[in-house]
């Protein structure tokens, strides 16, 4: 016999918001498909750990699915798919709406840059029989995290034939890998009393990658002539072409589903091309939406969005100018700005979830947490909310309806504790030029580590809220 609910029980129902982990909410079925999505998640991460490899990857996803190059149309209608890529680092994908581009687009913002090691403009020296490669630090690295942990090497070094080299090594079961190494604990009693910061100085991150001389007595430096050899007859490169290389030093591990329950992904470069992943795969999926969707994915958020592939240059203005020149609404005076001000953005970026090991820099009531679904950020910075667009609380609440009615798990959060946490996207950006935007991404542990986790659940819900949100 069901037990009749007391007052209390039922008023409690009513009023108060309990949060539940998603997992338990599913049918076998479900379950099974928010697993299955993870699967080509982990193929993709696999195939495009850098920036350049994941454009290329999405232009391929989106041919795939019909989408066009923007230079191939002369005019543009309702339904057409058309993608965008600017310097091989950022692509931007749409489908045109039915209703005009000055009533405003719907917009899902991710970035695919990674935090990582780069290759020094003279990256190529030799000490104590080894030759290294010299690294500088990209983006927010933990410098001890680096050390000892099977690393390759991707990237291009273009030649001034304007040709490029590309190059990804370390990858494959047959390929070499590369190192750097760390103090035996033996030796370390005074580099175990440093600061965390200086466990592992900067100019310590070389990459150990030869240690067989050249053999002939007339010359010195025979480590390095030999690893230049090698690579002259494997790339055609020789070591003034490291002047003009972009060579990014990334975790070799591959990704893969995490835990016996096999519930998480585990891999690098999870921050952000989960949400990259997640928001090119919806938009593949958009047909002839209401307002036109548009899938922004940009470079160097990482280190401040600047630069004309980070989400400050003007080249999403361009792709929007294109886009009103070849729908014919580019006649009318101010039609740009207009275009912002009706225009809503989802800044699809990770959150930092709660981890029960550090549970102390949290604020348990205000954090996201793993299976509850995609974590958004009505505001970030830090330090009272300094550097935050900070939503409207409307644009919120019309969120949460588009979330309730599509059946999105959701969760808001903030970043660690009041004066503990802190940390920017690329909402500030977009919503200085006049969109109504809010962080929405997945929560992720270990951020910026080589080895990040996701929960499959929320990345199956941040893709079904980008989804939502284009359609
Ligand atoms: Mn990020
Ligand atoms: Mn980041």
């Amino acid at each position: 016999m069901a037990e009749t609910k007391t007052e209390g029980q039922k008023l409690k129902e009513k009023l108060l918001t309990e949060k539940k982990n998603g997992w338990s909410e599913l049918s076998d079925a479900q379950k099974k498909t928010v697993l299955k999505f993870s699967d080509g998640y982990i193929d993709f991460l696999n195939k495009a750990k850098i920036e350049r490899e994941f454009v290329k990857e999405a232009q391929k996803l989106a041919e795939a699915n019909g989408f066009k190059s923007l230079d191939k149309y002369k005019k543009l209608k309702a339904g057409d798919k058309v993608y965008y890529i600017n310097r091989s680092k950022n692509i931007i994908l749409a489908v045109i709406g039915k209703e005009k581009l000055e009533d405003g687009v719907n917009v899902v913002g991710a970035h695919m840059d990674s935090p990582r090691l780069d290759l020094k403009p003279n990256p190529l020296y030799e000490d104590g029989g080894f030759a290294y490669f010299k690294t500088q630090y990209y983006g927010g690295i933990k410098k001890y995290q680096w050390v000892t942990l099977p690393l390759a090497i991707h990237g291009v070094v273009a030649l001034k034939n304007g040709k490029n080299v590309e190059v990804k090594i370390g990858e494959e079961d047959d390929d070499v890998t590369f190192v750097i190494t760390d103090l035996l604990p033996h030796m370390a009693r005074h580099q175990m009393e440093k600061k965390a910061t200086e466990i592992i100085e900067g100019e310590a991150l070389n990459l150990l990658i030869g240690s067989i001389p050249y053999d002939d007595d007339k010359i010195s430096q025979k480590v390095k002539l030999n690893i230049m050899k090698l690579l002259n007859e494997k790339y055609g490169i020789v070591e003034e072409d490291f002047l003009s290389a972009e060579l990014e030093i990334v975790p070799a591990m591959k990704a893969k589903s995490l835990g016996f329950d096999r519930s998480m992904v585990g891999g690098y470069g999870q921050d952000d091309k989960v949400c990259s992943y997640c928001s090119l795969k919806a938009i593949t999926e958009i047909e002839d939406p209401e307002r036109t969707a548009i899938c922004l994915l940009v470079d160097k958020e990482e280190i401040g969005s600047i630069g004309n592939t980070g989400m400050e240059s003007l080249a999403f203005e361009t792709f929007l100018g294109e886009l009103l020149a070849l729908t014919g609404e580019d006649k009318t005076p101010n039609v740009l700005h207009r275009l912002y001000q009706h225009s809503k953005m989802l800044s699809a970026d990770v959150d930092g979830a709660f981890d029960p090991i550090y549970a102390s820099v949290a604020d348990k009531r205000n954090a996201s947490f793993f299976g509850f679904g995609v974590g958004m950020n009505k505001y970030t910075g830090s330090r009272g909310k300094s550097g935050a667009s900070d939503a409207n609380a409307e644009f919120v609440a019309e969120i949460r309806k588009l979330f309730d009615e599509n059946k999105v798990r959701y969760q808001l959060a903030e970043l660690g504790k009041v004066d503990e946490g802190g940390g920017g996207t690329i909402a500030y950006i977009l919503a200085n030029k006049g969109m109504d935007v809010i962080d929405c991404g997945t929560p992720v542990l270990s951020m910026h580590s080589p080895y990040e986790v996701a929960s499959k659940f929320d990345i199956f819900m941040s893709y079904k809220a980008y989804k939502a949100f284009m359609k």
